[in-house]
């Protein structure tokens, strides 16, 4: 594993005041240099940043797309929700960086898990007596927290307009198993599923709900 290298910022002797407006790395939560972009998420204003390291380790392609949503790029590059991105002349695209996506998230603490990161060790190591939903959210709970959770969980299917009941209340008995055409969304917490052949709207929904993106990361740049 790669070691994580400290940031010198250069030309600043001055000691870093210690200040809320300190700049720390979404995923690792290093702090990281002061030329390091602001990352937006969707509509909202919070701002994010992240580290050198996680820069090259967290980033999401055109192909890590094309792999959860099963579409082929031919598929992608036509997406009005992808439009923005330079598909290059004479590249298929698979290596564009579409942002980082925030799609490990402790619903206990909010921690941000790395990609090559498991919930499951997350948990082990900080949280007590949890157990995880399997209705839809995909996340942790603490045990006495889950009973009001699960009333309210469960993926709403859109082909069977409904949120089906399943043998277990496991939702991938209907998703997974039966219902091909159906996407539902890998990140945690996140109870969306969508058509898969209505994938500019599975793209719309992944780029503006769970991926951090750098305005400079797009041909419209401002
Ligand atoms: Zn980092
Ligand atoms: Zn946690
Ligand atoms: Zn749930
Ligand atoms: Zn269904
Ligand atoms: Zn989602």
């Amino acid at each position: 594993m790669k070691r994580r290298k400290y940031i010198e910022v250069t030309g600043s002797s001055a000691p870093e005041k210690e200040t809320g407006k300190e700049k720390k790395c979404l995923f690792c939560k290093e702090r990281v240099a002061k030329k390091s972009r602001l990352l937006k998420k969707g509509g909202s204003n919070k701002g994010g940043y992240i580290c050198i390291d996680c820069e090259s380790s967290e980033g999401f392609t055109m192909k890590d797309l094309q792999e959860i949503t099963g579409a082929d790029l031919a598929e992608l590059k036509k997406c009005k929700a992808l439009e923005k991105y330079p598909f290059p002349e004479g590249s298929d695209g698979s290596d564009i960086l579409v942002g980082f996506f925030e799609f490990k998230k402790c619903g206990i603490c909010q921690y941000l898990l790395k990609k090559e990161d498991d919930m499951r060790d997350h948990n082990n190591e900080c949280h007590d007596a949890v157990q995880i939903c399997s209705l839809g959210c995909k996340q942790f709970f603490v045990a006495g927290n889950f009973e009001q959770h699960r009333k309210i969980c469960g993926v709403f299917c859109p082909k069977c307009k409904e949120i089906p009941s399943t043998p277990d209340n496991d939702y991938r008995q209907h998703f997974m198993n039966k219902l091909k055409e159906v996407f539902t969304c890998p990140a945690e917490g996140c109870r969306m599923a969508f058509l898969r052949e209505d994938l500019d709207q599975i793209c719309q929904h992944l780029v503006s709900n769970h991926m951090w993106r750098s305005p400079v990361m797009f041909q419209w740049a401002k």
